[in-house]
């Protein structure tokens, strides 16, 4: 798509990329928030509050990316603003142990029951990087099962998503992750629970864990069949493995206790990120205090972070899960249900085939007619009715994730007045798709 396709300028924000682009790699630090998928230029916010993000060029947006899960509460929630703001005026970082990290750690705990142990790390891919090595240090096993279009940061041996059928060993997805980093992995298509059986007997002894999102959002949302997380525990118990649930987008979003909170299987070791940092770098990963004593300085396992437990960040991750109680994810739950309904009911207006999924207050639309049961599935939707789709909404000042392979989020301040501009904006959105072409 030309420049010439986007109605609408956004010259603050182009400057800025500009500048961007001259001292950063593709002018982001972080691939999807370059536009990319869906072409034009990103919008470079200024501000944030409530369910409102602000651009550099002034134009308001309702966010329905929420910094990609962690804003649940929105922007700027006066009470973790207080929080930081009460940490800050006692200092940034000590590099020493201190009681934040102890209070976050235990409101962690006792909210999941599977999790008996935590560690706080600095993001989420420090938090699946460091339960690999746990796993793999705990079994004395190498390798590990992952599932094509489950994304887990960018972890070396998990950036592999490569071949389809049984017991595929992965090719790496990306220059610089050698083949011996990937070699290990074994990436097994989602949802399908007799290919994870027989790549365990393909290979007795050697599997060290199996990762998997706890409820996949980074292929769209791609909820688990019935009995999918509970069978993956199983074979892992039967072969001597330990299942790792990864629980960093779902973690403290989809319920008081995660997907944990909705499904109830019991992993051995999880991973956490997002929400519980408040919106701050922190992150975590814990669960059977049996494997968690293997850890550094308990155990051999060495892992280790300058800023991790960073008061700041526990501050506003604390902050922010205590605000979290019943009637906040009633309130998540419910603007979703009810955004959720305005997008089916502006794109089945326009006759525009699409599938909207959800785990819970997560959801995301495929433009297909076929329900998404893995990332096959997936790659087929009509990603060219998304763009159009896409930049209608950004145009009429609501903004969605750059890209038909996420899910969106919304937060308890999403409230009257950003549901109706979302309802307002959705129908020329509809059309959009439903005229685009390939
Ligand atoms: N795991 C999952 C399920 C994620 O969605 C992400 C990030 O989106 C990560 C891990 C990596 O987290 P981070 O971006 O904080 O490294």
């Amino acid at each position: 798509m030309s420049e010439l396709a986007y109605p609408y300028e956004a010259p603050a924000s182009q400057a800025l990329f500009d500048r961007a682009a001259a001292v950063t790699p593709g002018g982001v630090n972080s691939p999807v928030r370059a536009f990319r998928a869906v072409g034009g230029t990103p919008r470079f916010m200024v501000s944030g509050t409530g369910p409102y993000l602000t651009d550099a060029d002034g134009r308001e947006y309702v966010d329905l990316v929420c910094s990609w899960g962690p804003m649940i509460l929105g922007h700027s929630h006066p009470e973790v603003i207080a929080a930081v703001q009460d940490a800050v005026s006692r200092g940034t970082s000590f590099g020493t142990p201190g009681e934040g990290e102890v209070a976050l750690a235990e409101e962690m705990v006792a909210r999941v029951a599977p999790l008996e142990q935590v560690r706080l790390v600095s993001s989420g891919t420090e938090a699946t990087m460091s339960a690999i090595r746990l796993a793999r240090g705990f079994t004395r096993r190498s390798k590990v099962i992952k599932f094509a279009g489950c994304y887990h940061g960018h972890v070396d041996s998990l950036l592999a998503a490569a071949g389809s059928g049984v017991a595929t060993f992965a090719l790496p997805d990306t220059p610089g992750v050698t083949g011996a980093q990937a070699g290990d992995t074994i990436v097994l298509p989602y949802n399908d629970l007799d290919a994870v059986r027989e790549a365990f007997r393909a290979h007795p002894g050697e599997i060290a864990c199996v990762i998997t999102e706890a409820s996949p959002g980074n292929m769209g949302v791609v909820p688990p069949a019935d009995g999918f997380n509970q069978g993956l525990k199983d074979i892992c118990s039967e072969n001597g493995a330990l299942y790792v649930s990864d629980e960093v987008m779902t973690g403290f979003r989809t319920s008081r206790a995660g997907w944990f909170g909705v499904d109830g299987v019991v992993p051995d070791l999880m991973t956490f990120g997002k929400v519980m940092g408040g919106g701050f770098p922190a992150a975590a990963f814990g669960g059977r205090a049996d494997v968690m004593a293997h850890l550094a300085p308990a155990g051999p396992v060495y892992q280790a972070g300058t800023l991790s437990g960073n008061p700041v960040a526990t501050a506003a991750g604390l902050a922010q899960l205590r605000l979290l109680d019943d009637a906040a994810y009633a309130k998540v739950d419910a603007v979703s249900k009810e955004i959720q309904g305005l997008v089916t009911g502006a794109l089945t207006k326009e006759g525009v085939a699409h599938r909207l999924q959800t785990a819970s207050n997560m959801f995301s639309v495929f433009f297909t007619d076929r329900p998404v049961r893995n990332y096959e599935d997936a790659k087929t939707q009509e990603s060219f009715r998304f763009t159009a789709f896409f930049h209608s909404l950004l145009a009429d000042g609501v903004y969605l994730p750059p890209s038909s392979f996420e899910s969106w989020f919304v937060s308890t301040a999403h409230d009257e007045r950003a549901v109706q501009r979302i309802a307002d904006a959705l129908p020329a959105a509809a059309r959009a798709a439903a005229e685009a072409t390939a």
